[in-house]
C-alpha cells in the first residue's frame, strides 16, 4: 500500500494496523518525504493552514521527588538545572504579559514535582485569574491532582491542563519507578472530567520501540485528549539518559507523521527538543503533520526566538490560532 492510500484510509476513519506502523517505521529516503507529504495532507484536511501556538513558564523548578530518567528537574539526578520554589503570581503575570505581546494567545504555568502544596495551589488559583484578566487563556501543568483541585482550577477560569503520559505503558517502568502509569492516566481522565481542554503526550527518543510509539498513540486516542504534545529527548548531562543519541531529523519527522496518521483529528503539538533535533530546519515538523508549536523557552532548555518562529509561520502561509 502507498502512503497516499494509507492517508486515504485514515481520512475514511480506518485506524492504522500494526503492519501499517511497521511500514512507517521502515520508510527511508524519498519514502519518508512521501510519508510526510501524506501526513501533511491529513493535517490540512482537518486543520487547514492553522497552527496552534502555546507558551509556558517554569514556575517551580527542580527538586522533584520523581525519578524520570530524562528529566533535569529530578532530585534523583545531579544536573546543573536551576531549582527554585514557586515564583508566585507577580513574576508569572509579567512573563504572561511578555508572551502576549509576542503573539501567544494561551499561557501555561508549569511546575516541577508530583503536586503543589496548599499555599502554592492557592497562589496558582490567583495566578490563573490574573492570566485570564490579561486576555489570555490560562493553562497549567502542575502534576497529579485530585478531582477537587481540578474543579477549583476550572472555577478560577483555567482553560487547559497538561499532563504527559511520557511514553507507552510497556516502556514506562524503564523511565520512571516512583509513580505508577495509572496515576498519570487517571490524572488525564480527571482533568477531562472537569471539563478542561487536556494536552497529553510524551517524549520520544528514550529508547522506545516503534511499537511502543504506536502503543502510546493508541492510549491517547482512547483517552480522547484533543491535544498531544510531542517532545524529543534533549539529553541532559547528569541524567541517566545523558548519553542517548539525539534522534535524527528523519526519525523525528517519521514520529510526527505516525502520530498524525494515528491521531488525525488531534492537535499534534511540537514542544521540547525541536531545535535540538532539527536545528535551522526547525519548521520541518509543520511539513510532516504537526498542527501546533510551543514557542519561547522550554522548561530547562532555551527555545527559538519567538519572533523568528512567528516570521517563519507567516512565510509558510500558516495562521496562528488559539487552539
Ligand atoms: S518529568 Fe515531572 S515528575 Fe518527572 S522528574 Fe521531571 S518534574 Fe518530576
Amino acid at each position: 500500500m502507498t502512503f497516499r492510500e494509507l492517508a486515504d484510509r485514515v481520512l475514511s476513519g480506518i485506524p492504522l494496523s500494526d503492519d501499517d506502523v511497521a511500514t512507517v517505521a521502515h520508510a527511508t529516503g524519498t519514502d519518508v518525504d512521501d510519508l510526510c507529504a501524506q501526513a501533511l495532507r491529513v493535517k490540512e484536511h482537518v486543520f487547514a493552514n492553522r497552527v496552534s501556538l502555546c507558551s509556558i513558564i517554569n514556575a517551580k523548578s527542580g527538586r522533584c521527588s520523581e525519578d524520570c530518567r530524562f528529566c533535569a528537574q529530578s532530585s534523583h539526578h545531579a544536573t546543573q538545572s536551576p531549582h527554585y520554589p514557586f515564583v508566585g503570581a507577580k513574576r508569572i503575570l509579567e512573563a504572561a504579559q511578555a508572551m502576549k505581546a509576542a503573539g501567544a494567545s494561551r499561557f501555561s504555568v508549569v511546575t516541577s514535582g508530583k503536586g503543589l502544596s496548599d499555599a502554592d495551589f492557592d497562589e496558582l488559583l490567583d495566578t490563573v485569574r490574573g492570566i485570564r484578566a490579561l486576555g489570555l487563556a490560562a493553562d497549567a501543568s502542575v502534576g497529579i491532582l485530585a478531582p477537587e483541585r481540578f474543579a477549583a482550577l476550572k472555577r478560577a477560569g483555567l482553560s487547559g491542563y497538561h499532563h504527559n503520559l511520557e511514553t507507552a505503558r510497556s516502556f514506562f517502568p524503564a523511565i520512571c519507578t516512583t509513580h505508577d502509569y495509572d496515576e498519570d492516566v487517571q490524572t488525564v481522565r480527571d482533568a477531562m472530567a472537569a471539563g478542561l481542554y487536556v494536552c497529553s503526550g510524551g517524549l520520544f527518543g528514550m529508547g522506545e520501540s516503534w511499537a511502543q510509539r504506536a502503543e502510546l498513540a493508541r492510549t491517547l486516542a482512547e483517552l480522547g485528549v484533543p491535544s498531544v504534545p510531542v517532545n524529543f529527548l534533549h539529553p541532559i548531562p547528569g541524567t541517566p539518559l545523558a548519553t542517548r543519541p539525539v534522534l535524527s531529523p528523519e526519525e523525528a519527522a517519521k514520529i510526527v507523521a505516525l502520530l498524525r496518521l494515528m491521531l488525525p483529528d488531534r492537535h499534534i503539538r511540537i514542544c521540547g527538543g525541536r531545535p535540538t533535533v532539527f536545528g535551522e530546519d526547525r519548521m520541518r515538523v509543520l511539513r510532516c503533520g504537526a498542527s501546533g508549536l510551543m514557542i519561547g523557552d522550554y522548561l530547562t532548555v532555551k527555545g527559538n526566538a519567538v519572533a523568528a518562529d512567528l516570521a517563519d509561520l507567516q512565510a509558510m502561509g500558516l495562521e496562528a490560532e488559539n487552539r
